[in-house]
């Protein structure tokens, strides 16, 4: 049997930069019933702590077996004493940080892509991984379900973000430029993937990967889940959160 099942957040276990449906909370607490949870995602840790944690339905004292994994396993946090306890967060320097936010600036700009209208911040320092998103931080924030609409609607099949990340990487060629979620290009120190936080998890946990499954919106090749598929752990894909849910169902049920 798994010993851990772990998890995307946005788009598998929340829409994009959304709160957790309560469907989802109260499912969470039934598997950290049987197994070790993950929650592993590009964003940072505040949105675990506003998009995940604040979700009423989820048991506090569960919560020694929830794993955190924010900016792709770059950080790492538990629950120990009542509160969350980094484990380790591996950052940029200052000096790192400042070439990676001008080639940012420098590639988005010679794309063509940028969008007059844009809401919040566009380059976030999420200290372990510099974020690029097209539209801004805040669109969800500011729109709501719209923001989310404009956002699916902006490069469905990832034709911008590609041309974006080609225009950036050769800037900044040690470090890795890639696609992050809807509207976003992630950069990180080279070989930070999903697939990195999935390692450094097993390290920790003591266990292999065929302990492990994974579920993810975006397992098929140049998706920021398929480095867990192509490292070799079982991954089952998933369209929305409401199908992780049918998921979580069928696990429950057959553990039973
Ligand atoms: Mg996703």
């Amino acid at each position: 049997m798994k010993k851990l099942i772990a998890f995307d957040l946005d788009g598998t276990l929340a829409p994009s930069k959304s709160l957790l449906p309560n469907q989802i909370g109260l499912l969470l607490n039934q598997l950290l019933d049987h197994f070790q949870v993950c929650i592993i995602s590009g964003g940072k840790y505040d949105i675990f702590v506003e998009n995940v944690l604040t979700n009423k339905e989820l048991d506090k004292n569960k919560f020694k077996n929830l794993h955190l994994m924010p900016t792709c396993g770059t950080r790492y946090y538990v629950y120990e004493n009542n509160k969350w306890i980094k484990v380790y967060s591996e950052d940029f320097s200052k000096s790192e940080k400042k070439q990676i936010i001008e080639a940012l600036q420098k590639g988005f700009e010679e794309s063509g892509y940028k969008e007059i209208e844009t809401y919040g911040e566009l380059i976030e320092d999420r200290e372990s991984q510099i974020t690029l998103s097209t539209l801004g931080q805040d669109i969800i924030r500011l729109l709501g379900k719209k923001g989310l609409q404009i956002k699916e609607d902006w490069d469905p099949n990832d034709h911008k973000k590609r041309i974006i990340c080609d225009l950036v990487q050769p800037l900044i060629p040690e470090f890795e430029v890639k696609v992050g979620g809807l509207t976003s290009i992630d950069v990180t120190k080279p070989g930070i993937d999903k697939a990195y936080g999935m390692k450094k998890i097993m390290e920790h946990l003591n266990i292999k990967k065929e302990d492990i499954l994974f579920i993810g919106d975006h397992l098929q090749e140049g998706g920021n889940d398929y480095p867990v598929k192509a490292f070799g752990i079982d991954s089952l894909e998933i369209s929305s959160w409401q199908e992780t849910a049918v998921a979580i169902q069928t696990i429950l049920y057959i553990i039973k």
